[in-house]
């Protein structure tokens, strides 16, 4: 109803104008050039016969005016300025008409290619807009056009930037990676030369993606940041540009540092900052957000995708990798150690008789204990190592780069971190070992990671064998 009203109410409006147009003069044929001749020249015609008594008035002998000779002078004199006026009006008026609607096909053909394809090459200021030359209302109209095919220009450059953006945001679910491509998009809107995207990760805003920061990683703490979350409104500083100032934030002195809320369903999920060398318009502005609805909705799948991916992964007892991903994470560091003909070991341990732990103090107490036993394993190995949890209270060790005597050194540092840990249970305080089976790839030559971690198995068995809480590594 409203749109129809809104449809009725604009044909109202331009009546009175479309009447003007006809009420002044009737319309003879189907061309308004052809009218425009009609009627000059029929003033000239009645101006040619009028005029012989005009010059009587005005005191010439009628016997040498009202001839038929002096008619057909004036007669024709009056023809030929019509006609003369006519060609005129066609050279002056008709040539900028005919230029209008030239640059008027142009523009249809470029909207419409640029409707259905990307193709953007064709409308150029040359091509598409009209010279103002006049200050009447052929002036007018000219500077109306082109104020026309400027906003269908800005209107094309949007739609552009919203196809890119939303191409951008479905091209990736990993985290960071969303983050950097879409602030690449973001920058080139409006030149801005620092940019940040924080989100809100278990409860901090953490920046995922920046560029031109001083110190990108603590801008989630920068006052802006906060007062966007706060507010949940675009947080503006415009400042003037005689003004040096350092922020502190960003590498240069801005003009102007915009810091958009990203919310979704009005609960904050983070922000993005946008710093610019120079003034910003409102127009850049309403674009950026315009497209950070669809940004909020990508960073929170990216965030719940990472979040899904640790839980995938991790064990929830130790925290450490489980057997699924472990395995992975192993037959990557294989392929790499053999692709690079690099060393890779790997421990197998086990604790023992652990058993006994469960059923003289509880499976409970049990629990404490593989998460001690967890904690002290990751805090002996070396950053770069991986520690899995391969099983019950069987764990894994990926050690690249380790050689025989790393292998042995890592292994017995786990032995004997194990060995010293004490787990409280009550007024108890009890303590486990692990018997330690161990391979160096490629002193000890496997096939496969299956093979390796066989042979890691069999050297576990015989350290279990050989009386527990040693090390036995594959000879
Ligand atoms: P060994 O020295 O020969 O390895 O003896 P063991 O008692 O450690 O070996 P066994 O395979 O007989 O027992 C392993 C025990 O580990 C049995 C199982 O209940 C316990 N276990 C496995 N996973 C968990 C767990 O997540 N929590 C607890 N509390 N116990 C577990
Ligand atoms: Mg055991
Ligand atoms: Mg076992």
């Amino acid at each position: 109803m409203a749109s129809t009203s809104a449809i009725e109410g604009s044909s109202h409006a331009t009546r009175p104008a479309d009447e003007l147009v006809r009420s002044v003069l009737p319309r003879l044929t189907s061309r308004v050039f052809v009218d425009l001749a009609i009627w000059m020249t029929s003033f000239g015609v009645v101006t040619g016969v009028a005029f012989p008594f005009f010059v009587v008035v005005m005191g010439v002998p009628s016997s040498d005016v009202l001839t038929p000779i002096f008619f057909a002078a004036t007669l024709f004199a009056g023809i030929l300025v019509g006609a003369v006026n006519y060609v005129l009006a066609r050279v002056v008026v008709g040539s900028r008409l005919r230029l209008l609607q030239s640059r008027m096909a142009t523009v249809e053909d470029n909207v419409r290619l640029s409707t259905y394809s990307a193709d953007r090459s064709q409308c150029t200021p040359e091509t598409c807009t009209i010279p103002v030359d006049s200050e009447d209302v052929l002036g007018q109209t000219a500077a109306g056009f082109n104020g026309l095919v400027e906003v269908l220009a800005a209107s094309t450059r949007a739609n552009d930037v919203a196809r890119r953006f939303a191409a951008t945001l479905t091209s990736h679910i990993e985290l960071n990676l969303l983050a950097e491509l879409a602030l690449d998009d973001l920058q080139a809107i409006g030149r801005f030369e620092a940019a940040a995207i924080c989100v809100i990760n278990e409860g901090q805003p953490m920046t995922v993606a920046s560029s031109g920061l001083v110190n990108g990683d603590s801008l989630a703490d920068a006052a802006p940041i906060q007062r966007a979350l706060q507010t949940l409104q675009l947080v503006r500083l415009d400042l003037p540009a005689d003004i040096k100032v350092d922020g502190g934030v960003v590498e240069f002195s801005p003009r102007t540092v915009l810091t958009f809320p990203l919310q979704l369903r009005s609960v904050p999920i983070g922000a993005v900052m946008l710093a610019s060398l120079h003034a910003v318009s409102e127009d850049e502005v309403r674009l950026v957000e315009q497209l950070l609805p669809n940004l909020a909705v990508a960073l929170s799948n990216a965030l719940s995708h990472q979040r899904l991916q640790k839980v995938a992964a991790l064990d929830p007892l130790t925290g450490l990798l489980n057997r699924r991903f472990g395995l992975d994470r192993l037959g990557e560091e294989f392929s790499r150690a053999v692709r690079g003909s690099e060393p890779l070991g790997v421990l197998l341990f086990d604790i023992d008789h652990f058993k006994q732990v469960n059923d003289t103090h509880g499976h409970q107490a049990g629990d404490q204990m593989l998460q001690a036993v967890a904690e002290s394993a990751r805090a002996a190995v070396r950053e770069g190592d991986t520690l899995i949890r391969y099983g019950g209270e069987e764990f894994l060790v990926v050690l690249p780069g380790a050689g025989v005597s790393d292998v042995r050194e890592l292994g017995e540092r786990i032995r004997r971190a194990v060995e010293a840990t004490e787990v409280a249970i009550g007024s108890a305080k009890i303590s486990v070992t692990v018997s330690v089976g161990a391979v160096a790839f490629p002193a000890t030559k496997v096939a496969d990671i299956d093979d390796l971690i066989s042979r890691a198995d069999a050297a576990m068995y015989a350290a279990k064998s050989a009386g527990r809480n040693r090390l036995t590594l594959v000879s």
